[in-house]
């Protein structure tokens, strides 16, 4: 047990934490920067089993801050599920690493969350999200909810009201908030600024998946107590670094008091159908309000080519020669013909 000796030293942790670590199982969902981070720092601590899931390919554009990749994985546009498993497993042979190449939906959440002891966010989108948010609560699991922009990046550890189902348990006093307690709806379509039409400092990354993954740690050794549960903003570039008590779980909540997931019930989740005889994909959010197609043109304006009017915007994406147009409603038409890769530039692009 030599390769853990160091962590074993520190009291929290000791060969008892170090056998908990090692007979725990971790969802990472989505492995591009944050999820990179975190897979990397649990892989190192001998998290047990580590199941990551994504749907995309390693990209170029990646290697800043997705540390588990290298040139060779975006020349050859290997899955980032299977790129990532094969780099951990050089890391640390002992442990388990599952890889899916998926995308997370209402359909395949549960058995991918089955039999886990606590769920990591390394999403790149609010719809999913809140699916996740959903499964945490309907079935007890620990969510460490995150995201970055920019310099800037937060953390919130979500621990539901239904008290724990893995090897994690907690008392309902110990509750958190549940994402939807905090925030309520996300954020309508194009209404953010994303890493793509933002950019994204590397260091940032680093610094919130060390948050993530320490906040993992702390809670599989069963530090329940300590760990930091609050909403957690960080900016390393800035020196900013700010806690924020999120309180206790709201008594109006639809998820965690009403119990009404709408996202993995499929109510709100976005549907796609790829329009016949045109190599064109049409996706249409489940969103009450309208986007705003002035903030949208702004943030696009770094992707290449906008053009529009308060009814339609349509962008040439430079980066990969796709042409998208977006409307009033939401609604999307991604020039592409895989359904995938459509969701893929349009989590991207427009954020959802
Ligand atoms: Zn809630």
């Amino acid at each position: 047990m030599a390769r853990y000796s160091r962590q074993e030293l520190l009291p929290d942790i000791g060969l008892e934490g170090q056998h908990r670590i090692a007979s725990a199982k971790v969802l990472i969902v989505g492995v591009g920067a944050l999820g990179c981070g975190a897979a990397d720092l649990l892989a190192r601590a001998g998290v047990g089993t580590l199941r990551i899931v994504d749907r995309d390919v390693v990209e170029l554009t990646n290697l800043q801050r997705q540390v588990l990749f290298d040139q060779a994985d975006a020349e050859a546009c290997r899955p980032k599920a299977l790129a990532a498993a094969e780099r951990l497993k050089e890391i640390n042979p002992e442990i388990r690493v599952e890889p899916c190449i998926e995308d997370v939906r209402p359909e395949n959440i549960l058995s991918l969350s089955n039999d886990c002891d606590l769920i990591l966010d390394g999403l790149d989108n609010f719809e999913t999200r809140y699916l996740i948010n959903d499964v945490a609560v309907k079935t007890g699991l620990p969510y460490i909810y995150a995201g970055a922009i920019g310099t800037e990046g937060l953390v919130m550890p979500i621990l539901p009201k239904s008290g724990g189902s893995g090897s994690i348990t907690w008392p309902e006093s110990e509750a958190t908030p549940c994402l939807r307690c905090v925030f309520p709806e996300p954020p309508s379509p194009g209404s953010s600024p994303t890493c793509d039409t933002a950019g994204i400092l590397g260091p940032t990354i680093g610094t919130v998946a060390a948050h993530q993954s320490a906040i993992a740690m702390s809670l599989l050794v069963g530090r329940l107590e300590q760990t930091d549960r609050s909403l957690h903003t960080m900016d390393p570039w800035n020196g900013i670094n700010r806690r924020m008590a999120t309180g206790d779980p709201r008594s109006d909540c639809p998820c965690c008091e009403k119990k009404h997931f709408e996202w993995l019930d499929g109510n709100r989740i976005s549907s796609t159908d790829s329009i016949c005889g045109r190599e064109v994909v049409q996706i249409r959010p489940r969103t009450d309000g309208s986007v705003d197609l002035l903030a949208l043109r702004t943030h696009l304006k770094n992707a290449g080519d906008v053009r529009g009017d308060t009814h339609a915007v349509q962008v040439d994406i430079q980066e990969c020669d796709v042409r998208m147009t977006i409307f009033e409603d939401g609604r999307a038409l991604v020039g592409v013909s895989d359904i995938s890769l459509a969701r893929t530039l349009y989590d991207r692009y427009i954020g959802a």
